[in-house]
């Protein structure tokens, strides 16, 4: 499992195309969800994340996942659970000061974050802490539910605009046109001349 945590860090890169990629499906799956409803596929969709991401992460299923921000080392496995930087105790050559096996998670965040397109951005972000409300949850779906919350708005709130446009340019519009004089021939033809 610390092998492929590792592992992950290293490839942070090819993982935050996934994510980016797992999030569109997502997103693009918002609709069947609704008609389904969030609250029956939450179970499933959170087994199917703790799997995936357990491991590739060792993922502890906090709810908040901020693995494309920490690159890709989960912040949860600090020993500290310290979500904004490491301590001050980081041991020579990046090791934990409380499990000196193992590497500090955000000397690892660092790297994998150097790795990715946007890493270096984000991993200076302050993050909030820990919701534990939101332990076991899952993560991708409360982000992918919030992300098409969000459009939706968005789109609904452009078709207000364009009704109150048109309604506006209606009122500001003559109620009738005057009809163009129709020609002669026809006149003649319809009369029978
Ligand atoms: S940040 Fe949370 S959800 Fe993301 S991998 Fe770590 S424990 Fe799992």
């Amino acid at each position: 499992m610390y092998r492929l945590r590792l592992y992950s860090v290293r490839q942070a890169r090819a993982f935050e195309w996934i994510y980016k990629r797992v999030e569109a499906v997502m997103v693009a799956l918002d609709p069947v969800f609704r008609r389904l409803g969030y609250n029956r596929v939450e179970r499933p969709v959170a087994f199917v994340e703790k799997c995936v991401k357990t491991l590739l992460f060792d993922c502890r299923m906090c709810g908040q996942c901020v693995l494309s921000s920490t690159g890709m080392s989960c912040p949860m496995n600090c020993p500290k659970q310290l979500r904004n930087g490491p301590c001050g105790g980081v041991r020579p050559g990046g090791f934990c000061e409380v499990k000196p096996d193992m590497k500090c998670v955000w000397a690892l965040a660092w790297d994998g974050a150097s790795r990715m397109r946007e890493g270096a951005d984000r991993i200076n972000e302050v993050l909030p802490p820990v919701e534990h409300g939101l332990t076991g949850s899952s993560s991708w779906l409360r982000v992918s539910r919030e992300i098409a919350a969000a459009r939706r708005t968005a789109k609904d709130a452009a078709r207000q605009t364009l009704a109150e446009a048109f309604s506006g340019a209606r009122a500001a519009e003559p109620a009738a046109a005057p009809l163009a004089e129709e020609p002669e021939k026809a006149v003649k033809r319809n009369s029978g001349v």
